[in-house]
């Protein structure tokens, strides 16, 4: 119920019709009997300065950020996190009086999604595949939270140089080592995936409807001791995930990654858990 005391939390970007996420906050908001709203406004980077001043004056309690305007949330915010600073990227905005301060959830959804099925990347040996905004909010937040070593592969194109951004600033904020190469360099793959512990899918190959392609285009590089994320949610089960559970690898999807960025969203407005499992059985399967 929408009180005169209700806090307005939402999403800011274009295309948001289709998110799963005022479903998912309204629904945990309702659970936990707390006076918060979730709506969606489609918006394009050009308005956006306008639209931040407008929700600072109406003193919302918070926003999510999709594409294309994570980026430019990163100058409009007041501060940010470190994590969201390192990404160069904002998706959660929280109103801290008056003060917007900006923090990326994408990378803790990864590494929570990973945390719910028992898996934790400290210590861990990670191949990643990817550059863009997916891959690099994984690899910061597996960084921050105690990886060994990313690896980092990427076609030597459009976002090469994001990778090497990537990988200097972990090499150089953080204390996990890092290193960049060539996604088309097999021998450099496979000798990196026989050494690493978890292999991560950051890139879009695969995705529907693509769902014939994978970015490793020969399975048997995937041992049995490997873990194998697959950001993409959709399918359920890319070509990559159903061969590497063909290999005898534990396999994980993104839809959890979607559920946990969403958890740890709610948690900075709220200051409260958002009922995973519930919202798991309800929209995540
Ligand atoms: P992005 O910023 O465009 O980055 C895509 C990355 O993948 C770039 O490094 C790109 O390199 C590479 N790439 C693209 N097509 C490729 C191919 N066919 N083979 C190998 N590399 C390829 O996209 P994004 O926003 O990071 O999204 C990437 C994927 O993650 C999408 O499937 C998206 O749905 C998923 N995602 C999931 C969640 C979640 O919560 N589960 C959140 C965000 C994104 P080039 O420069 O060479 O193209």
């Amino acid at each position: 119920m929408i009180t005169g005391k209700t806090r307005l939390t939402g999403l800011l970007g274009s295309p948001v019709a289709h998110s799963i996420s005022p479903l998912m906050h309204n629904e945990a908001f309702r659970l936990l009997d707390l006076d918060y709203a979730y709506l969606c406004f489609d918006l394009k980077e050009k308005d956006m300065e306008d639209a931040v001043k407008a929700l600072k004056l109406l003193n919302v309690r918070g926003f999510n950020c999709t594409m294309p305007v994570k980026i430019r949330m990163c100058e409009l915010a007041d501060r940010l996190s470190p994590a969201a600073e390192l990404i160069g990227a904002v998706n959660t905005v929280v109103n801290e009086n008056g003060t917007f301060v900006g923090h990326n959830t994408d990378g803790i959804g990864f590494t929570e999604a990973l945390r719910s099925c028992g898996y934790e990347v400290k210590g861990k040996k990670i191949t990643l595949l990817g550059a863009g905004g997916a891959a690099t909010a994984m690899a910061v937040q597996a960084a921050l939270d105690g990886a060994l070593e990313i690896n980092v592969f990427n076609r030597k194109t459009r976002s090469w140089s994001r990778g090497r951004q990537l990988v200097d600033n972990l090499n150089k904020k953080t204390a996990c080592k890092a290193a960049l190469y060539d996604l088309d360099d097999e021998t450099e793959l496979r000798l990196r995936l026989a050494d690493s512990d978890l292999l991560a899918n950051g890139t879009p190959s695969g995705m529907a409807p693509e769902t014939d392609l994978t970015p490793i285009t020969d399975p048997t590089m995937l041992h049995d001791e490997l873990t194998v994320f697959d950001a993409i949610y959709n399918p359920k089960e890319t070509r990559l995930l159903r061969e590497a559970a063909q290999r005898g690898c534990h396999t994980q999807n993104g839809l959890y990654m979607l559920l946990y960025q969403g958890a740890a969203a709610f948690r900075l407005w709220t200051g409260q858990e958002m009922p995973a499992e519930h919202i798991r059985e309800k929209f995540f399967h």
